[in-house]
């Protein structure tokens, strides 16, 4: 079902009914796992300009505006995108122009937390650069990874291993890795 939210935009908000079907980006790459229909979840990397002369911005997939209360630009059939800044310190629902997404992939949610959310100790940075270098940092294998950096025991099961000392932290007993 289609839904209605207000974007800002800096003169003031424009009311948009949004649909979750697919939008066909037509210049975005095609190479590897890129993909040229933006689907709700996925990620975009996008201009902000149609000369595609600035910075690119990214962000997740909303959907699709299908019908908008803005006179001044037609923006039916955009992209509404939760943009995410550089730094991930900030998100705000934007409307992108489809024809300025460059590149577009499906999130593996699961990878990213995995990544963001990473402790770094002692023994995980002992990990990572051989982890980096054998290809587990990456969203198709990142489960080898995550045996690599977490420990387990018997009766409590995976916990992240925190430096050299491999006990649990439940019942204080000794854990083995992955
Ligand atoms: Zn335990």
């Amino acid at each position: 079902m289609p839904w209605k939210v207000n974007i800002g935009k800096d003169c003031g908000l424009v009311q948009v009914t949004v649909s979750s079907k697919d939008t066909y980006l037509p210049n975005a790459s095609t190479i590897g796992y890129d993909k040229r229909d933006a689907r709700v979840g996925d990620w975009v990397v996008y201009q902000n300009n149609p000369d595609m002369s600035e910075e690119a911005d990214h962000g997740r997939v909303l959907g699709q505006i299908i019908e908008h209360s803005n006179d001044q630009v037609d923006i039916k059939g955009y992209l509404v995108v939760l943009y995410v800044n550089d730094t991930l310190s900030h998100a705000h629902i934007r409307y992108v122009n489809p024809k300025n997404v460059t590149r577009c992939t499906s999130v593996n949610t699961k990878f990213v937390e995995f990544l963001l959310g990473l402790h770094i100790n002692e023994k995980t940075v002992q990990q990572l650069p051989r982890l980096s270098q054998e290809g587990w940092l990456c969203d198709r294998a990142y489960e080898r990874a995550i045996e690599k950096l977490y420990v387990k025991c018997e009766e409590h099961g995976m916990f992240q291993a925190d430096g050299k000392n491999i006990t649990c932290p439940v019942c204080g007993g000794k854990a083995t890795n992955g």
